[in-house]
């Protein structure tokens, strides 16, 4: 899933969060579920906390039918109960991309009408959200804090310290399949036109907009509002 959010009602905005940074600096070594944990018990005292966790899938419009079914069979796994599949809007993609070829022409629009807008729009309700950047991940990832600002809400990146090795034994310990085109293949996956195998000593990420000056798609890099 691309992102993991939990809500906060909106009479607790006005109270203060600690900086980013020094919650960061706190948490900086910390395992996941310590700093999950730390995420929980901060909305706890600023908020009703909903019971269940929204969580956001970006359906971009171009991701592979396999990713699709993942998701389904994630949900079943994990007994989610509030996966919201969030699409770009139609009149967006009608004005922006009538023709479907701006991955092509301008990844980066694309990637801001199918990722960037449909996120800070599913995000409106929420004053914190979790991922699951790593640093192994290379690139501008080797370098992520634990938490971090993102623009009004705080951002919780609980696997960042964890290694492949580490993800992979969570994966086995909780008995969750790997996405169907890792056995293909495919370290990192994302939007069909723009996702390419990967060669085993490859940075995970180097498959995704390869021959391309991108290495992300502006979730991460723009600040929501
Ligand atoms: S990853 Fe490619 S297809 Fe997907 S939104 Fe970005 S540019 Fe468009």
């Amino acid at each position: 899933m691309n992102a993991l959010v939990h809500r906060v009602s909106s009479q607790v905005a006005a109270i203060d969060l600690p900086p980013a940074e020094e919650l960061d600096r706190a948490l900086r070594d910390a395992s996941p579920s310590d700093i999950i944990a730390a995420a929980f018990a901060l909305l706890k005292v600023m908020a009703d906390v909903d019971r269940s966790i929204p969580v956001i899938f970006l359906d971009t419009g171009w991701l592979f039918e396999e990713t699709l079914a993942y998701r389904d069979t994630l949900i079943e796994a994990l007994g989610l109960t509030d996966v919201r599949s969030i699409k770009p809007l139609e009149e967006t993609l009608a004005r922006e991309d009538s023709e479907g070829d701006l991955w092509f022409s301008d990844p980066d629009a694309c990637c801001r009408i199918r990722k960037v807008e449909p996120l800070a729009r599913a995000l409106k309700p929420f004053g914190a959200w979790i991922n699951g950047r790593k640093r192994f991940q290379g690139g501008a990832r080797a370098m992520i804090p634990v938490v971090e600002q993102d623009g009004v809400r705080l951002k919780f990146n609980p696997f960042a310290n964890l290694s492949r090795e580490e993800i992979e034994a969570i994966y086995e310990t909780a008995k969750l399949p790997p996405h169907p085109l890792v056995a293909s293949g495919y370290l990192s996956v994302g939007c069909m036109p723009c996702t390419s195998r990967t060669a085993p000593d490859d940075d995970t990420r180097a498959g995704r907009w390869r021959g391309r000056n991108k290495t992300e798609c502006g979730i991460h890099t723009m600040k929501t509002s």
